[in-house]
């Protein structure tokens, strides 16, 4: 679904996690944050405690079984996402895979059912419910999840509070007869605020007169959102005593949004007539300047902020892809630590056919990749299904060239911006598209990353980001057995092998023929024309062939990797 004011940080090059899917886990794990203070102001003590094994509240959500989430929530991590959030763990958090567990653990229920919704029809639709079957209180959230770790908080208690997530927000529940007197106080203390009536809640420490309480449908909700955390008590001492409930969201993404944003450019062509508008004092802007003034009008951040942000990737990038070489193992998990072996024939002379940058390529890919499969730390981006692509092209070409860390920062600030012109148009969510639009942006993003990272200009970047982009529309999502590895790792190798190619084709002022925006329209197109069954359901391609099934089959029982003394589980040919 096309995006508006989308950030490099917040939806392009993250996020930080740990899991199989940023679709799923990581946005899930957002939503679940958010869903985290609505659950506390039902307990009696405003706190779920570790030890508690009273189960006093209930979350039941509920997944359409036209959309995405009916099959993949569980095998790829919604639910466990969810669940982390609820115990107010990040995506990073250790305890991700054994968040379920906790959850019950900590007096909350946990229950997922498959139901239509009706009401929306994105296929990665949350529709959540939490309750406290002793009071009565109640609160009902429906969320989506958009791709790459992006959310989209469309309406609670029944009234649309379209929210990203990227600010600070504090609910104010308060009774007909008081709205006024605190609208007042809120005025008189410059603060803006959304309000709506008629909001449908019903909550336990409610201080309704018998009569409002009979005419549910008079209370207010008040919306303040921020930049920064909102402490009520601080703008007045007496707002909280005038509202029925205080409900503060804390913002779930890396950057928070300002109030005002003007971007400078959303598309390629707008780009380069800012570029015209806009002459640089040395000749020409290099690549990831035009990133840089794009960030900073979305996010405030200075240029030098903003690079040392993205080194702080290429330090995760780095560390990860050693690990990954060291070899991953973990239970539910089809493939094994493949890249330990890529590592040892390359190392033996003669072994493999010499591919020179490609061979260092699929090697930091694929040890990539195995981190994601086995819990362990990546950088989402654009999601976690195409995460290898560009750390293995970016890391493998940067050592080969000798690049420093902020080298590699600024070539990783080109991809972002590919992926901004992609995410404002198109999608991340291989749910809306396919393969197309998580290994295909990616490999976008890592060709016009490697043209930078070489001193190519940003013409050549933007031709490098058309031909691989043309050459990867249409790819299906169809992974096996519901896991984010195969054919993921494959489709990831596939992508950074065309990105490679594709740079050097465009530093050799081939012509991408196509303009990247009509790529990118095209992408968008096909997108819409996509079958269900080719978008991440597991119902078709090379998920619905009987060797697919059998392996599904066989993870069920939990016998995945780490069963099966061989490195490929499922070795047949
Ligand atoms: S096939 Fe592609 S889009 Fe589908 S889960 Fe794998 S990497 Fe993601």
């Amino acid at each position: 679904m096309p995006n508006t004011n989308v950030s490099i940080f917040n939806d392009v090059m993250g996020p930080i996690m740990r899991g199989p899917s940023s679709s799923h886990t990581a946005a899930a794990n957002r939503i679940g944050r958010i869903l985290r203070p609505f659950c506390m102001s039902l307990t009696a003590n405003n706190h779920a405690s570790s030890e508690s094994t009273e189960n006093e509240i209930l979350v039941m959500v509920k997944y359409d079984p036209a959309g995405s989430l009916a099959t993949t929530a569980g095998p790829q991590g919604s639910n466990i996402g969810l669940a982390a959030g609820i115990l107010g763990f990040d995506c990073k958090d250790e305890r991700l895979k054994d968040s379920e567990t906790l959850l019950e653990l900590s007096g909350i229920s946990f229950t997922t059912e498959i139901g239509i919704i009706g009401e929306n029809d994105h296929p990665n639709t949350y529709h959540i419910t939490i309750k406290n079957p002793k009071t009565g209180g109640s609160h009902w959230m429906i969320a989506l999840s958009t791709g790459g770790g992006a959310i989209h908080i469309q309406s609670v208690d029944g009234v649309n509070i379209d929210s990203k997530g990227d600010r600070h927000m504090c609910l104010l529940y308060v009774s007909h007869s008081s709205a006024a007197l605190l609208s007042q106080k809120l005025a008189a203390k410059q603060i803006s605020c959304r309000k709506w009536i008629n909001v449908c809640h019903r909550h336990e420490r409610v201080r309704y007169s018998k009569e409002e309480q009979e005419a549910n449908e008079k209370i207010q909700m008040i919306l303040i959102e921020s930049l920064g955390p909102i402490d009520i008590e601080s703008i007045s001492d007496d707002i909280a005593v005038l509202c029925a409930a205080v409900i503060m969201i804390p913002c779930v993404m890396p950057v928070p949004r300002p109030e005002d944003i003007n971007l400078p450019f959303t598309t390629c062509s707008e780009m380069q007539s800012w570029m015209g508008n806009n002459h640089c004092v040395i000749g020409e802007w290099l690549p990831f300047e035009l990133a840089c003034q794009y960030e900073s009008a979305r996010s405030g951040l200075k240029t030098t902020e903003i690079v040392e942000k993205m080194a702080e990737i290429v330090d995760i990038y780095d560390e990860s892809i050693k690990t990954g070489l060291r070899g991953t193992t973990f239970e539910d998990r089809i493939l094994g630590a493949q890249s330990v072996i890529y590592k040892q024939n390359l190392e033996k002379n003669g072994t493999l056919y010499d591919l020179g940058l490609i061979d260092s390529v699929i090697l930091y890919t694929s040890a990539f990749m195995e981190m994601k499969s086995s819990f362990g730390l990546i950088v989402a981006g654009p999601t976690a299904g195409s995460c290898g692509t560009v750390p293995g092209c970016i890391i493998a070409a940067g050592k080969k060239l000798g690049k420093d860390r902020t080298d590699m920062a600024r070539a990783l600030l080109v991809c972002g911006l590919v992926g901004v012109f992609i995410a404002t148009k198109s999608t991340f969510a291989a749910e809306e598209g396919g393969c197309q639009a998580e290994c295909g942006a990616a490999g976008a993003m890592a060709a016009a990353g490697l043209v930078a990272l070489k001193g190519g200009d940003t013409r050549q970047c933007f031709v490098a980001s058309s031909l691989t982009l043309q050459s990867l529309l249409g790819m299906v999502c169809d992974p096996i057995g519901n896991r984010v590895e195969a054919p993921c790792l494959m489709r990831n190798v596939c992508a950074a092998s065309m990105a490679c190619s594709s740079a050097n084709m465009a530093m050799s002022n081939y012509t991408a023929v196509i303009p990247f925006d009509e790529v990118i329209a095209a992408h968008w197109e096909i997108c819409k024309a996509m079958p269900r069954s080719l978008r991440c359901t597991g119902l078709g391609g090379l998920a619905a062939q009987p060797s697919a099934r059998k392996i599904e089959e066989e993870l069920l029982k939990g016998r995945g990797c780490s069963s099966c003394s061989c490195s490929t589980p499922f070795n047949t040919y």
